[in-house]
């Protein structure tokens, strides 16, 4: 008999993914499926960048690049978070990889270990867990309450500290809550894990989509946290360029990058080299007008979805300050959030997220990254399903 890996064995397929492809193989076959599942942009990424990589085929730009990005690349991000994040990183600190979800396997494969502990507040993006999981990491979560708007605190953050803690995950804003720490929170957060040997990833993919408040990167706190945290970043969601496969790393611990290098050169390999042309055109400025667009339309959807939904008898959800989720509480009319959301798609054709996928029960996440007349005719749906249920 021939056998498996366990480590491959215990890997859990992502249900954002395994649901929104059921959503198209549904749509495919006929049926009258409205999809709020894919955490997706539906805009078509910005003409410049699209300018841009025709361009680097037409030059015949299509060989291999060194493992890590381009040097032009490379300083374009540099740029970037010096300029809108207040961040001193070099071309020698950053990584670009194959979107952000690379950029996270290629730093939980560099740190975690059999017996090393991961902080990760929930709810919490998919992929988090499964990462920690497939190193031989242990999760530990640290649940979070909806008064709270999804926040953990300082004194939770100390309190689940122990020897064996290695990292500390963060997303701001959140995947799936849309939540969003102030630069007060942050630094009282840094204040725990200040003369610990912890490390931070901090996610910061939609950190464009903002809406109220304003965006704080967590290494900017203070020097501590600069040596501390593993910036992630990607244009995947604020530029519309989830299919191109960008995202980016960076951190101060050279050594680090080093063997993430060592990692990627052994795997993947470098980014294509078209897509690394092309997102210059999206860090350096040309792009701006539209993702400035993008982000207004974005809003919009927003506040009308918040609104609708709330008024639904038996849902309630907090106003996100970003991203383009909502996370709905469902559960005055049913707790069980895998079976809510099936028994939804079954009888009215809306696919969302079961908050279960994301450590929460009780909740489904909604993403608004569609247009407002789907998001309209999908949350009418939801009402009818909820009135007769
Ligand atoms: N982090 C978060 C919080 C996300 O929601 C996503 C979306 N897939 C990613 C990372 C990865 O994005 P990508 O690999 O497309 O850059
Ligand atoms: N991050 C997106 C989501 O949460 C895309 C799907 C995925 O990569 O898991 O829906």
């Amino acid at each position: 008999m021939y056998s498996y890996s366990d480590r491959i064995n215990n890997l859990s397929e992502s249900i954002t993914i395994a649901i929104s492809t059921l959503a198209r193989d549904l749509k495919a076959q006929g049926k009258d499926i409205l999809s709020f599942s894919a955490g997706e942009p539906d805009f078509n990424t910005p003409q410049a960048i699209r300018e841009e990589a025709i361009k680097a085929i037409q030059e015949g730009f299509t060989k291999y690049t060194a493992v890590c990005g381009i040097p032009e690349l490379l300083q374009a991000i540099s740029d970037k978070l010096k300029r809108e994040n207040d961040l001193n990183y070099t071309t020698k600190e950053i990584i670009v990889s194959n979107g952000a979800k690379h950029s996270l396997f290629n730093v939980i494969a560099a740190l975690i270990q059999k017996g090393d502990e991961v902080l990760i507040p929930t709810p919490y993006w998919v992929t988090y867990p499964e990462l920690v999981s497939y190193s031989l990491g242990t999760n530990v979560f640290l649940q979070t309450t909806q008064g709270n708007n999804f926040k953990i605190t300082p004194q939770q953050l100390k309190d689940s500290i122990t020897p064996k803690t290695k990292m500390l995950i963060l997303t701001t804003p959140s995947n799936p809550t849309g939540m969003l720490y102030s630069k007060e929170e942050l630094q009282a957060l840094a204040e725990v894990l200040k003369g610990t040997n912890i490390w931070v990833i901090s996610d910061e993919i939609y950190e464009k989509l903002v809406y109220n408040g304003s965006f704080t990167s967590t290494a900017s706190i203070n020097s501590d946290m600069l040596e501390r945290t593993i910036t992630i970043n990607g244009l995947s969601k604020s530029v519309a360029m989830t299919g191109w496969r960008i995202g980016y790393l960076a951190c101060k611990d050279k050594k680090l990058c080093k063997l993430i290098d060592n990692l990627q050169s052994q795997s993947t390999s470098n980014v294509c080299s078209i897509t690394q042309r092309a997102s210059i055109a999206g860090l350096d400025g040309r792009a701006d007008e539209e993702i400035k667009k993008m982000r207004l339309a974005f809003e919009e959807r927003r506040d009308f979805a918040c609104k609708k939904i709330n008024a639904i008898k038996g849902l309630n959800v907090n106003t996100p300050d970003g991203a383009f989720y909502l996370f709905v509480n469902c559960s005055e009319i049913e707790y069980d959030s895998m079976h809510f959301c099936k028994s939804l798609l079954e009888k009215v054709g809306v696919a969302v997220v079961p908050g279960i996928g994301f450590g929460m029960d009780g909740y489904f996440r909604f993403s608004f990254a569609t247009d407002l007349k789907s998001i309209e005719e999908g949350i009418k749906r939801i009402e009818s399903f909820c009135n007769s249920h």
